[in-house]
């Protein structure tokens, strides 16, 4: 049977693991261990030694990841969090639900990340923290902002929601996983993530014992010994199923970012050349995992190509479709001073292919071949 094409494709990647997943949810069924049962901690070592970390803290999903860590930093209502401009609103929104300002920054043309440079441009006084977030698979250029953070004293938590896999190269030539270079990383298993589970998860990454320790704290209600509240937490768990389909996944997640690397060669080698677009590059320093794999189209054609493809069953999307000043809940935090045109420029022409691990190169053809006719007229 000829499969439809799709922006991702969980269940064809299921079918491949299917007998581990299954036997591994029918143990939780029978044990009923389905809150904090052994394998959320066997999965959080083995997600922590992967990404070559001393902890991962697992939480239920990669927005509370964000938050807890912003907890347990200690930051203050009025502190100043750096964040892009050009993301999902996750970052900004975590920030700003515990009275912290999101200070929105403009973000590179070709990587579509957020620079030191950038961030420079708004630093104040009350800036404590930058969120750099690793978009579309591809890890931002650390070097400089873990100096920036530094020179500022400022903590640097990685969002690494779409990034899990990826790798930056130090100028050095020491290279490390996204998520691992900054005081706190935080990920997602949101099903279409690069590790994805059957629900909602998530994990934040720390070298720091005692950052890791203040997380768990404040994941679980606050309370280091059960029944007694130290500080004001909440409440977010991976449960055990989700646990379970995450470690059965992780020993295949080098195989699924080769996998995307190599469908995304096959879009590149293809479309590079076509007239009135362009190609996601990678940057020298990383090592991609195409979370997305991202055109930026010209000459305002990009919405008349979108339908374009529909009309022929191809489906696209556009992440992100406005920059954060532009949405109506986070446009109060935006500021005069911060040039925010890259992110506004590229909101209106990017447009993401289908990109899965299951695609087949006849499927990437008939969006390769759509995409040249859609040029040619
Ligand atoms: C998916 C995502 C998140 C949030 O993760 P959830 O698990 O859906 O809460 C945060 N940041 C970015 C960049 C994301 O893509």
């Amino acid at each position: 049977m000829e499969k439809k094409l799709q922006m991702v494709d969980l269940h064809g990647q299921y079918l491949k693991i299917k007998k581990e997943i299954d036997e591994g949810i029918a143990a939780v069924l029978e044990t009923c261990a389905f809150i904090n049962g052994p394998q959320v901690k066997q999965f959080a070592d083995a997600l922590a030694s992967y990404t070559g970390v001393r902890h991962a803290v697992p939480c239920a999903n990669g927005t509370d990841a964000l938050m807890i860590s912003l907890m347990a930093l200690g930051l203050r209502p009025g502190d100043e969090v750096v964040v892009p401009a050009f993301t999902y609103a996750a970052s900004a929104e975590a920030a700003a639900i515990l009275g912290l300002v999101p200070v929105m920054a403009d973000v590179d043309p070709v990587s579509f990340n957020m620079t030191a440079g950038n961030i420079r441009e708004v630093l104040t006084p009350k800036t404590r923290a930058v969120i750099p977030v690793h978009l579309f698979g591809q890890s931002c250029d650390m070097e400089p902002i873990l100096s920036l953070a530094d020179e500022y004293g400022l903590y640097v938590i990685e969002d690494n929601a779409q990034s899990l896999g990826a790798e930056y190269e130090f100028s050095d030539g020491t290279v490390k996983k996204t998520g691992a270079m900054g005081t706190m990383g935080c990920t997602s298993f949101f099903p279409s993530k690069n590790l994805g589970c059957y629900g909602d998860g998530g994990a934040i990454l720390t070298d720091d014992d005692r950052l890791a320790e203040s997380a768990r704290m404040v994941a679980s209600h606050g309370q280091k010994v059960k029944y007694r509240h130290s500080v004001i937490g909440c409440n977010s768990r991976l449960d055990t199923i989700q646990a379970v389909v995450l470690g059965a996944k992780l020993p295949h997640l080098d195989e699924y970012c080769a996998a995307r690397r190599e469908a995304a060669a096959y879009y590149t080698r293809a479309l590079r050349n076509v007239e009135g677009l362009d190609v996601p590059e990678e940057m020298p320093f990383a090592r991609h995992v195409y979370n997305q794999y991202t055109l930026r189209i010209g000459c305002g054609r990009r919405d008349e190509l979108k339908d374009f493809l529909e009309a022929r069953g191809i489906p696209s999307m556009i992440y992100y479709p406005l920059p954060l000043d532009r949405q109506e809940a986070f446009c109060r935090f935006s500021r005069e001073s911060a040039s925010l045109e890259v992110s506004r420029e590229l909101a209106s022409s990017v447009l993401s292919l289908p990109l899965h691990t299951e695609l087949a190169h006849w499927q990437q053809d008939m969006v390769i071949d759509a995409v040249k006719e859609f040029f040619k007229q």
